[in-house]
Protein backbone atom coordinates (compact mmCIF):
# COMPACT_ATOMS: atom_id res chain seq x y z
CA UNK A 1 0.00 0.00 0.00
CA UNK A 2 2.48 2.33 -1.07
CA UNK A 3 0.58 5.13 -3.17
CA UNK A 4 -3.04 5.55 -2.15
CA UNK A 5 -5.74 7.97 -4.19
CA UNK A 6 -9.60 7.60 -2.81
CA UNK A 7 -11.71 7.64 -5.64
CA UNK A 8 -15.28 8.41 -6.53
CA UNK A 9 -17.68 5.82 -6.43
CA UNK A 10 -20.39 7.42 -8.56
CA UNK A 11 -17.43 8.97 -11.21
CA UNK A 12 -14.02 7.67 -10.70
CA UNK A 13 -12.53 11.12 -9.75
CA UNK A 14 -10.16 11.96 -7.13
CA UNK A 15 -12.08 12.81 -3.49
CA UNK A 16 -10.60 15.05 -1.37
CA UNK A 17 -10.69 16.62 1.75
CA UNK A 18 -13.27 19.15 2.12
CA UNK A 19 -12.17 21.81 4.96
CA UNK A 20 -15.69 23.59 4.74
CA UNK A 21 -18.05 20.26 4.76
CA UNK A 22 -15.26 18.28 7.13
CA UNK A 23 -16.48 15.47 4.44
CA UNK A 24 -15.13 14.19 1.53
CA UNK A 25 -15.77 15.75 -2.19
CA UNK A 26 -15.60 14.84 -5.87
CA UNK A 27 -14.32 17.58 -7.14
CA UNK A 28 -15.67 16.21 -10.37
CA UNK A 29 -19.72 15.13 -9.56
CA UNK A 30 -19.84 17.35 -6.52
CA UNK A 31 -20.51 14.55 -4.75
CA UNK A 32 -19.74 14.02 -0.26
CA UNK A 33 -19.01 11.72 1.43
CA UNK A 34 -18.09 10.95 5.36
CA UNK A 35 -15.62 9.51 7.00
CA UNK A 36 -17.86 6.20 7.50
CA UNK A 37 -18.08 5.66 3.96
CA UNK A 38 -14.70 6.21 2.57
CA UNK A 39 -13.35 3.80 4.94
CA UNK A 40 -16.31 1.62 3.21
CA UNK A 41 -14.62 2.20 0.09
CA UNK A 42 -11.40 0.46 -1.34
CA UNK A 43 -8.63 3.20 -2.05
CA UNK A 44 -6.77 2.77 -5.73
CA UNK A 45 -3.32 1.64 -4.75
CA UNK A 46 0.18 1.64 -6.70
CA UNK A 47 3.35 0.09 -5.76
CA UNK A 48 6.83 2.35 -5.45
CA UNK A 49 8.24 1.80 -8.71
CA UNK A 50 12.01 1.73 -8.93
CA UNK A 51 12.53 3.37 -5.78
CA UNK A 52 16.19 3.59 -6.07
CA UNK A 53 17.12 6.43 -8.34
CA UNK A 54 20.80 5.91 -8.99
CA UNK A 55 20.01 2.89 -10.90
CA UNK A 56 22.89 1.17 -9.33
CA UNK A 57 20.50 -1.75 -7.72
CA UNK A 58 17.83 -3.55 -9.46
CA UNK A 59 15.11 -2.78 -6.80
CA UNK A 60 12.76 -5.51 -6.09
CA UNK A 61 9.51 -6.26 -4.86
CA UNK A 62 10.62 -7.10 -1.52
CA UNK A 63 13.10 -4.00 -1.15
CA UNK A 64 10.61 -1.46 -1.84
CA UNK A 65 9.75 -0.55 1.81
CA UNK A 66 13.69 -0.47 2.79
CA UNK A 67 14.72 2.22 -0.18
CA UNK A 68 11.67 4.00 0.57
CA UNK A 69 13.23 4.58 3.88
CA UNK A 70 16.77 5.44 3.01
CA UNK A 71 17.82 8.63 4.73
CA UNK A 72 17.64 11.80 2.05
CA UNK A 73 16.89 9.60 -0.60
CA UNK A 74 14.35 11.29 -3.34
CA UNK A 75 11.78 8.41 -4.11
CA UNK A 76 9.96 7.77 -7.30
CA UNK A 77 5.89 6.89 -7.06
CA UNK A 78 3.42 5.40 -9.62
CA UNK A 79 0.80 7.85 -10.31
CA UNK A 80 -2.63 6.04 -10.08
CA UNK A 81 -4.22 8.00 -12.19
CA UNK A 82 -1.98 8.77 -14.69
CA UNK A 83 0.81 6.22 -14.54
CA UNK A 84 3.32 9.40 -14.42
CA UNK A 85 6.30 8.94 -12.10
CA UNK A 86 6.38 11.34 -8.73
CA UNK A 87 9.31 12.35 -7.15
CA UNK A 88 9.46 12.74 -3.55
CA UNK A 89 11.31 13.79 -0.44
CA UNK A 90 12.66 11.59 2.16
CA UNK A 91 9.68 13.08 4.20
CA UNK A 92 6.55 13.79 1.87
CA UNK A 93 3.84 11.57 2.68
CA UNK A 94 1.02 13.51 0.75
CA UNK A 95 1.34 15.18 -2.68
CA UNK A 96 0.28 15.65 -6.07
CA UNK A 97 1.10 14.56 -9.35
CA UNK A 98 2.88 16.66 -11.55
CA UNK A 99 1.34 16.00 -14.55
CA UNK A 100 -2.69 15.34 -13.48
CA UNK A 101 -2.65 17.41 -10.65
CA UNK A 102 -4.20 14.40 -8.51
CA UNK A 103 -3.41 14.34 -5.16
CA UNK A 104 -1.75 11.06 -3.72
CA UNK A 105 -1.20 10.06 -0.64
CA UNK A 106 1.65 7.89 0.24
CA UNK A 107 0.31 5.42 2.80
CA UNK A 108 3.25 3.40 3.41
CA UNK A 109 5.44 6.49 4.86
CA UNK A 110 3.09 7.24 7.60
CA UNK A 111 2.83 3.72 8.81
CA UNK A 112 3.91 1.62 11.63
CA UNK A 113 6.33 4.07 14.06
CA UNK A 114 5.20 6.41 12.05
CA UNK A 115 1.37 6.12 12.20
CA UNK A 116 -0.01 9.53 13.53
CA UNK A 117 -1.41 9.33 16.80
CA UNK A 118 -3.43 12.08 16.15
CA UNK A 119 -4.42 14.62 13.56
CA UNK A 120 -5.96 18.40 13.52
CA UNK A 121 -7.65 18.56 9.85
CA UNK A 122 -7.88 21.73 8.03
CA UNK A 123 -10.73 23.72 8.68
CA UNK A 124 -9.84 26.75 6.73
CA UNK A 125 -10.60 26.56 2.90
CA UNK A 126 -8.44 27.60 0.46
CA UNK A 127 -10.41 30.55 -0.53
CA UNK A 128 -10.34 31.49 3.29
CA UNK A 129 -6.60 31.16 3.50
CA UNK A 130 -6.55 33.29 0.08
CA UNK A 131 -8.22 35.78 1.43
CA UNK A 132 -7.01 35.73 4.77
CA UNK A 133 -3.53 36.79 3.69
CA UNK A 134 -4.39 39.35 1.09
CA UNK A 135 -6.63 41.33 4.08
CA UNK A 136 -3.13 40.46 6.48
CA UNK A 137 -0.59 41.83 3.30
CA UNK A 138 -3.43 44.83 2.11
CA UNK A 139 -2.30 45.91 5.83
CA UNK A 140 0.89 46.37 5.78
CA UNK A 141 2.76 49.46 3.52
CA UNK A 142 5.49 49.23 1.20
CA UNK A 143 4.72 45.63 0.09
CA UNK A 144 5.71 44.99 -3.61
CA UNK A 145 2.81 44.93 -6.04
CA UNK A 146 4.23 41.38 -7.11
CA UNK A 147 3.30 40.16 -4.05
CA UNK A 148 -0.34 40.60 -4.82
CA UNK A 149 -0.03 38.72 -8.17
CA UNK A 150 -2.70 36.46 -9.02
CA UNK A 151 -0.29 33.05 -10.00
CA UNK A 152 1.14 34.10 -6.36
CA UNK A 153 -2.09 33.85 -4.36
CA UNK A 154 -3.10 30.87 -5.68
CA UNK A 155 0.36 29.14 -4.90
CA UNK A 156 -1.21 29.20 -1.30
CA UNK A 157 -0.25 25.48 -0.18
CA UNK A 158 -1.79 23.38 2.62
CA UNK A 159 0.21 21.55 4.73
CA UNK A 160 0.03 18.93 7.44
CA UNK A 161 3.39 19.14 9.91
CA UNK A 162 4.43 17.00 12.10
CA UNK A 163 4.59 17.89 15.36
CA UNK A 164 5.53 15.98 18.85
CA UNK A 165 2.60 16.47 21.95
CA UNK A 166 3.94 15.66 25.59
CA UNK A 167 1.44 15.34 28.23
CA UNK A 168 2.52 15.08 31.73
CA UNK A 169 1.31 14.87 35.23
CA UNK A 170 3.87 15.42 37.92
CA UNK A 171 4.04 14.78 41.49
CA UNK A 172 6.50 17.22 43.39
CA UNK A 173 7.24 19.57 46.43
CA UNK A 174 8.61 22.68 47.22
CA UNK A 175 10.21 23.96 50.76
CA UNK A 176 10.89 27.48 51.45
CA UNK A 177 10.92 29.92 53.75
CA UNK A 178 8.53 33.37 53.50
CA UNK A 179 8.50 36.24 56.43
CA UNK A 180 6.20 38.86 56.80
CA UNK A 181 6.91 42.46 58.38
CA UNK A 182 4.47 44.52 60.62
CA UNK A 183 5.80 47.80 61.43
CA UNK A 184 4.10 50.15 63.80
CA UNK A 185 4.70 53.54 66.07
CA UNK A 186 3.96 54.40 69.96
CA UNK A 187 5.10 57.58 70.62
CA UNK A 188 8.74 58.01 69.86
CA UNK A 189 8.98 54.38 69.21
CA UNK A 190 9.12 52.78 66.17
CA UNK A 191 8.34 48.70 66.38
CA UNK A 192 9.32 45.86 63.53
CA UNK A 193 8.20 42.57 63.90
CA UNK A 194 9.43 40.05 61.45
CA UNK A 195 7.63 36.45 61.56
CA UNK A 196 9.14 34.23 60.13
CA UNK A 197 7.65 31.16 58.46
CA UNK A 198 8.60 28.00 56.88
CA UNK A 199 6.14 26.83 53.55
CA UNK A 200 5.88 23.46 52.22
CA UNK A 201 4.14 22.60 48.94
CA UNK A 202 3.12 19.24 47.84
CA UNK A 203 0.90 18.36 45.20
CA UNK A 204 -0.19 16.93 41.64
CA UNK A 205 0.55 19.43 38.36
CA UNK A 206 -0.75 18.03 35.13
CA UNK A 207 0.18 19.76 32.35
CA UNK A 208 -0.97 18.81 28.30
CA UNK A 209 -0.16 19.44 25.33
CA UNK A 210 3.15 20.68 25.01
CA UNK A 211 3.91 21.14 21.71
CA UNK A 212 7.34 21.27 19.77
CA UNK A 213 8.34 20.95 15.91
CA UNK A 214 9.11 17.02 14.60
CA UNK A 215 9.96 18.40 10.70
CA UNK A 216 14.22 19.46 10.47
CA UNK A 217 13.83 21.45 7.10
CA UNK A 218 10.40 23.34 8.74
CA UNK A 219 10.86 26.86 9.32
CA UNK A 220 11.04 26.87 13.12
CA UNK A 221 9.52 30.64 13.48
CA UNK A 222 6.61 29.97 11.32
CA UNK A 223 6.09 26.25 12.84
CA UNK A 224 5.60 28.10 16.32
CA UNK A 225 4.29 31.72 15.18
CA UNK A 226 0.75 29.61 14.15
CA UNK A 227 0.37 28.05 17.30
CA UNK A 228 -2.06 27.71 19.19
CA UNK A 229 -3.76 24.89 17.42
CA UNK A 230 -7.35 24.16 19.53
CA UNK A 231 -6.46 20.47 20.47
CA UNK A 232 -10.05 19.70 21.73
CA UNK A 233 -10.23 19.58 17.61
CA UNK A 234 -7.84 16.52 17.76
CA UNK A 235 -9.02 13.85 15.52
CA UNK A 236 -8.55 10.06 15.03
CA UNK A 237 -5.75 9.72 12.13
CA UNK A 238 -6.92 8.95 8.93
CA UNK A 239 -5.35 8.66 5.79
CA UNK A 240 -8.23 10.41 3.77
CA UNK A 241 -7.49 13.82 5.53
CA UNK A 242 -4.52 14.27 3.66
CA UNK A 243 -5.84 13.59 0.46
CA UNK A 244 -6.15 17.31 -1.71
CA UNK A 245 -3.00 18.65 0.84
CA UNK A 246 0.78 17.99 1.62
CA UNK A 247 1.86 16.09 4.15
CA UNK A 248 5.46 15.87 5.82
CA UNK A 249 6.29 13.25 8.09
CA UNK A 250 8.86 13.49 11.10
CA UNK A 251 12.73 13.53 10.76
CA UNK A 252 13.28 14.58 14.37
CA UNK A 253 12.69 11.58 17.07
CA UNK A 254 11.20 11.67 21.01
CA UNK A 255 14.76 10.92 21.89
CA UNK A 256 16.04 14.32 20.12
CA UNK A 257 13.49 16.52 21.82
CA UNK A 258 12.42 14.55 25.09
CA UNK A 259 15.27 16.08 27.71
CA UNK A 260 13.94 19.78 26.45
CA UNK A 261 10.47 18.64 26.94
CA UNK A 262 10.93 17.80 30.09
CA UNK A 263 12.76 20.59 31.40
CA UNK A 264 9.94 22.44 30.02
CA UNK A 265 7.79 21.28 31.92
CA UNK A 266 9.26 21.01 35.42
CA UNK A 267 9.72 24.85 35.09
CA UNK A 268 6.01 25.34 34.40
CA UNK A 269 5.56 22.65 37.21
CA UNK A 270 7.73 25.09 39.55
CA UNK A 271 5.74 28.07 38.61
CA UNK A 272 2.17 26.95 38.93
CA UNK A 273 3.49 25.63 42.65
CA UNK A 274 5.33 28.44 43.48
CA UNK A 275 2.24 30.55 42.95
CA UNK A 276 -0.06 29.23 45.59
CA UNK A 277 2.43 30.58 47.57
CA UNK A 278 1.04 33.94 48.57
CA UNK A 279 0.44 36.27 51.46
CA UNK A 280 3.49 36.98 52.64
CA UNK A 281 5.80 39.65 51.94
CA UNK A 282 8.74 37.66 50.41
CA UNK A 283 9.45 34.34 49.27
CA UNK A 284 12.40 32.29 49.36
CA UNK A 285 12.22 28.94 47.44
CA UNK A 286 14.87 26.37 49.03
CA UNK A 287 14.05 22.49 47.15
CA UNK A 288 12.23 22.23 44.97
CA UNK A 289 11.48 18.77 43.30
CA UNK A 290 9.16 16.67 40.62
CA UNK A 291 9.23 13.67 39.17
CA UNK A 292 6.68 12.59 36.30
CA UNK A 293 4.07 10.04 37.58
CA UNK A 294 2.62 9.28 34.21
CA UNK A 295 3.71 10.69 30.53
CA UNK A 296 2.24 10.11 27.16
CA UNK A 297 3.99 11.07 23.73
CA UNK A 298 2.15 11.56 20.53
CA UNK A 299 2.70 12.58 17.08
CA UNK A 300 0.80 14.60 15.52
CA UNK A 301 -0.19 16.34 11.94
CA UNK A 302 -1.34 19.81 12.45
CA UNK A 303 -2.94 21.90 9.56
CA UNK A 304 -1.13 25.16 8.03
CA UNK A 305 -1.58 27.06 4.70
CA UNK A 306 2.08 28.29 3.31
CA UNK A 307 3.46 30.67 0.75
CA UNK A 308 6.19 31.72 -0.41
CA UNK A 309 7.94 34.29 -2.14
CA UNK A 310 11.27 34.99 -3.81
CA UNK A 311 12.18 38.95 -3.23
CA UNK A 312 14.48 40.63 -5.61
CA UNK A 313 17.52 40.11 -3.71
CA UNK A 314 16.82 36.35 -4.00
CA UNK A 315 15.87 36.07 -0.33
CA UNK A 316 12.58 33.99 0.32
CA UNK A 317 9.77 34.94 2.25
CA UNK A 318 7.27 32.89 3.96
CA UNK A 319 3.52 33.35 5.55
CA UNK A 320 1.67 30.83 6.82
CA UNK A 321 -1.96 30.56 8.65
CA UNK A 322 -2.81 27.54 11.00
CA UNK A 323 -5.11 25.96 9.30
CA UNK A 324 -7.40 25.31 11.89
CA UNK A 325 -7.68 29.01 13.60
CA UNK A 326 -6.65 31.20 10.77
CA UNK A 327 -3.87 32.78 12.90
CA UNK A 328 -1.36 34.27 10.71
CA UNK A 329 2.56 34.63 10.83
CA UNK A 330 5.40 36.07 8.75
CA UNK A 331 7.60 38.00 7.54
CA UNK A 332 7.16 40.62 4.41
CA UNK A 333 9.28 41.95 1.49
CA UNK A 334 9.38 45.32 1.57
CA UNK A 335 9.66 47.51 -1.53
CA UNK A 336 12.62 49.83 -0.98
CA UNK A 337 10.80 52.04 -4.03
CA UNK A 338 7.72 52.71 -2.60
CA UNK A 339 8.88 53.16 0.62
CA UNK A 340 12.18 56.12 -1.16
CA UNK A 341 9.43 57.77 -2.63
CA UNK A 342 6.65 58.23 0.00
CA UNK A 343 9.87 60.00 2.11
CA UNK A 344 10.37 62.27 -0.78
CA UNK A 345 6.75 62.80 -0.66
CA UNK A 346 6.36 63.57 3.09
CA UNK A 347 10.03 66.59 2.39
CA UNK A 348 8.19 67.87 -0.22
CA UNK A 349 5.15 68.28 1.94
CA UNK A 350 7.43 69.74 4.59
CA UNK A 351 9.05 71.49 2.22
CA UNK A 352 5.67 73.08 0.65
CA UNK A 353 4.65 73.73 4.03
CA UNK A 354 7.55 75.54 4.89
CA UNK A 355 7.47 78.06 1.62
CA UNK A 356 3.56 78.76 2.32
CA UNK A 357 4.17 79.64 5.97
CA UNK A 358 7.03 82.16 4.84
CA UNK A 359 9.68 81.63 6.98
CA UNK A 360 11.79 78.79 5.02
CA UNK A 361 15.25 79.89 4.48
CA UNK A 362 17.81 78.60 1.77
ZN1 LIG B 1 -17.57 11.94 -8.57
ZN1 LIG C 1 -0.94 11.58 -12.44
Amino acid sequence: MAVISFKCPNCDGELIFDPSSQKYKCEYCNSLFSQEELDAMQPATEGEKNAQTDGSQGTQQDTKGNAAENEGEAVCYTCPSCGAEIMTDQTTAATFCYYCHNPVVLGKRLSGNYLPNRVIPFEITKEAAQKGFLDYVGKKKFVPKAFFDKKQIESITGVYFPYWLYDVELEGNMDGSARNIRVWRAGDIEYTETKHYSVRREGDVTLRNLTENALMKANVKLASGVMPYRFEGMKEFHMGYLSGFLAERRDIEQKAVQAKMQQEMRESAQKLMRETITGYNSVSVNNTFFRPKRENWSYVLFPVWTITYKGRNGKIYYYSMNGQTGKVCGELPIDRAKLAMTSIITSLVVLAAGLLGGYFIW
